[in-house]
């Protein structure tokens, strides 16, 4: 639970806007912006949701050229003389969303804030491709990363020392420089026919693009295709396997296989 406001003043929340389709925010977020008396949208990506859904009369102001404190200066004053305060950040605002360093000048001030989660762009894109991020006795675990740009990675992060999980990487913010991807899955023993995929604007109606390559090949493919920004990278064991020959059977829909809502079925082998 996050802290109620001290000052009387209004709440911001932080709304996950989703990947790109105005459909895919959640109920909870639209009806935020629907009764929102000011909102502060990130950038490009989630312009089109802030203005179809935002109520006439509502402020609407694009952080794009605003810097962190000029952004925590706007919330702490509009908090201060509306009631509902919208913040909304592309996909889930908890990854690559600066959102502790937004919510600690908040709570400083004495303003109350909320999170309300949002798809994040790593589903969508997978989604957009007909991928799963998990799959029985391939993968069992997603890792959402970055590579090193402006910002440095934490000790024990770095690509390759992920990759050696030989797990689903969903990796942000990289596509400028899918040479460093590559070096880090060659290093980390990756084949170079592992298959990667591609998705630029994952969910955005008539611009998403999806491209298929292998590690050996991605980078050309993506250049080809002009592809070099807003784009995820999936690598996984995973990906391809709704053309496999063979799949090892989930055991949550196993018939032998008893859980809470389901006692198993007899069944015979011959
Ligand atoms: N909070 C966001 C991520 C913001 S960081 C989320 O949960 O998705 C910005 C990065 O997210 C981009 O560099 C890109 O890697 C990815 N991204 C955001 N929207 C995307 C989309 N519609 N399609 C593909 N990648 C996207």
């Amino acid at each position: 639970m996050q802290p109620e406001s001290e000052t009387g003043s209004g709440r911001v929340w932080f709304v996950g806007a989703g990947p790109g389709d105005p459909d895919l925010i959640t109920v909870k977020g639209r009806k935020l912006l629907e009764t929102a008396d000011t909102i502060l949208y990130a950038g490009s990506l989630v312009d089109r949701a802030a203005t179809l859904f935002a109520p006439a009369g509502c402020e609407i102001r694009d952080s794009k050229d605003m810097t962190l404190e000029e952004m925590t200066e706007w919330l702490i004053d509009r908090a201060g003389r509306h009631a509902t305060v919208v913040r909304l950040q592309t996909g889930d605002p908890g990854l690559y969303g600066a959102l502790i360093e937004l919510t600690r000048p908040l709570t400083a001030a004495g303003i109350a804030w909320t999170v309300v989660p949002g798809v994040s762009s790593a589903m969508a894109a997978m989604a957009a491709a007909g991928e799963t991020l998990t799959l029985p006795e391939v993968t069992q675990t997603v890792i959402l990363t970055r590579v090193a740009g402006r910002t440095p990675m934490p000790p024990g992060e770095d690509l390759e020392a992920l990759a050696a999980h030989q797990t689903t990487l969903c990796i942000f913010l990289s596509i400028t420089l899918l040479h460093k991807v590559q070096q880090a899955l060659r290093a980390a023993g990756w084949a170079e026919d592992a298959p990667i995929l591609v998705v630029q604007k994952a969910s955005w109606p008539g611009e998403e693009r999806i491209v298929r390559g292998t590690l050996a090949d991605i980078k050309q493919k993506c250049q080809a295709e002009k592809i070099a920004s807003q784009a995820m990278i999936v690598a996984s064991p995973a990906l391809g396997a709704a053309g496999w020959p063979d799949l090892a059977r989930s055991k949550l829909y196993d018939p032998a296989f008893s859980h809470r809502f389901r006692k198993a079925t007899e069944i015979t082998h011959d």
